[in-house]
């Protein structure tokens, strides 16, 4: 049965149209009014109607845990961080065995984390503190014994743990009940939708297919998802014949295989071209996958009809992805992307190498960037690079490292700046009109999915620190509302 939405107004100040929506698709755009008005229209009033927003790289169940638990984010020093955890107890937060703190940013702190200063807020409960990159978890003597790691110590001082081996911790700490999770998944997706969001890539470090099977089956449908596989379920994956772009259920379907090459830049084990300023243990940052794994890797993924999306930081580990991808003689993805060589911003163009990128890690970590590579700003988190250079780019969050809201990574992608500081590289920025197109996947025309949002504003009119705010009136996926505000509920009568 078709159903109009009357009087939306394109972007850019255009006439209203009416949208006609039939099978989750738009099949017509008439001038408003032409059509009589039926009684299940849905009147938008004259609100600006665009396509639906996607964040191209989420971590969701890390992004629904990171909503519960202690806020690091404000932490200057590892002593902040330990008050910070301290003070959450006191007030009786955190009332799970073990007591877990997220998004401190450790890359500027005049001190080192240690156990023993963890140990001195509680000796006996197990605390793990994960990084904002989360390629970095400190951890009292209570979690060290709980989770049987050997006390550590050297270079990166004693209870903190990094890449593989912070990975395993965090995998540990997933282990909810799974109808818990999946509950906090639900809320974080109808919180995605009120922001506008119809798609998500989910690059969970988990074996996704089976959550999201029993999600679907739960009922989930708020969201649009292509789920990530990683190196270490790609036999599985095959044996399955899962392959990207299959639909597994509903709205869910099979995403790219994703591999970490390298570290990230505040734990220093992003890989580059050039040594960090003050040596340390890995002078160039970290290789997790040199190019002669890489490669047979990829290929293999590739044969079995993956999208491949490669993590890379440093500019010494995306020159190497992109001379993987030119061996392959495929395109694909690279996630971050965040230093890159001046040499190579046109190779992604070259090989179609989609940059996958989180404008608003910009704005987190600039003081870093300035710190560790020194000289190379320029060409870190380098949007307008990557257009100039004909290059492809997508925005995402990396959610829980930044919130996943795509109007926080338009603003960014704007204005890289928040908080009335002067533009970090403001020659970098890019049009609201470029960030748009590189946070949607469809149209407003006829034949394209009815995944649409309507704004009270024209995001096209305002200033950027007004896109972060924005508020979202109606998020419509495949002609379904999975989002309307209360002024539209009160005159419609919206299934939501
Ligand atoms: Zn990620």
């Amino acid at each position: 049965m078709t159903r109009a939405i009357r009087n939306a107004r394109p972007l850019g100040g255009h006439d209203p149209i009416d949208l006609l929506v039939d099978g989750g698709r738009i099949v017509g755009i008439l001038p408003a009014g032409i059509e009589a008005a039926a009684p299940d229209d849905l009147d938008l009033e004259g609100r600006f109607v665009m396509p639906g927003l996607w964040d191209e790289h989420v971590h969701l169940t890390q992004w629904a845990q990171h909503r519960r638990r202690i806020d690091l984010a404000p932490a200057e020093s590892a002593a902040e961080a330990a008050a910070i955890v301290r003070s959450a107890l006191a007030r009786g937060e955190a009332a799970d065995a073990v007591v877990v703190g997220v998004g401190f940013r450790d890359g500027l702190w005049p001190d080192a984390p240690s156990a023993a200063l963890l140990d001195s807020v509680a000796p006996d409960r197990p605390i793990v503190l994960i990084s904002a990159d989360v390629h970095c978890v400190w951890l009292n003597s209570a979690a060290l014994v709980h989770f049987g790691v050997d006390q550590v110590s050297g270079a990166d001082g004693d209870g903190v743990l990094r890449e593989d081996a912070a990975f395993a911790i965090t995998a540990r700490l997933d282990s909810a009940p799974d109808d818990e999770l999946d509950r906090w998944v639900a809320e974080a997706a109808a919180e995605a939708a009120a922001r506008g969001v119809v798609g998500v890539v989910d690059l969970e470090m988990r074996w996704n297919r089976d959550d999201w099977a029993r999600r679907v089956a739960a009922g989930f449908d708020a969201l649009r998802v292509e789920f990530g596989v990683y190196p270490q379920h790609l036999d599985r994956a095959i044996e399955l014949g899962l392959r990207s772009g299959q639909p597994l259920a509903g709205t869910v379907s099979v995403g790219p295989l994703k591999v970490i090459t390298d570290g990230s830049l505040n734990t220093r084990t992003a890989y580059c071209c050039d040594p960090y300023p003050d040596a340390p243990a890995e002078a160039y940052g970290r290789l997790n996958v040199p190019p002669c794994e890489l490669h047979p890797l990829l290929a293999r993924g590739s044969e079995a009809g993956f999208e491949l999306a490669v993590h890379a930081i440093g500019d010494g580990a995306n020159r190497l992805a992109l001379d993987v991808f030119a061996k392959l003689g495929r395109g694909g993805r690279i996630e971050h992307a965040q230093l890159v060589h001046d040499s190579d911003f046109a190779r992604f163009a070259a090989l179609g190498v989609t940059a996958s990128v989180q404008p608003e890690h910009a704005v987190d970590d600039r003081d870093v960037a300035e710190r560790y590579w020194p000289g190379r700003t320029r060409r870190a988190f380098a949007l307008r690079s990557f257009l100039k250079a004909g290059a492809r780019i997508v925005l995402g969050s990396d959610a829980p490292v930044a919130p996943l809201d795509p109007w926080v990574a338009i603003a960014a992608a704007t204005s890289r700046t928040r908080d009335g500081r002067p533009a970090f590289h403001a020659e970098q920025s890019i049009t609201v009109v470029e960030a748009l197109a590189a946070s949607t996947r469809t149209l407003v025309a006829v034949g394209e999915p009815a995944d649409l949002v309507a704004l009270d504003v024209d995001p096209l009119a305002v200033d950027p620190e007004a896109l972060r705010t924005m508020p979202v009136a109606l998020t419509m996926l495949g002609g379904r509302v999975t989002h309307a505000d209360a002024a539209l509920r009160a005159r419609a009568a919206l299934q939501v």
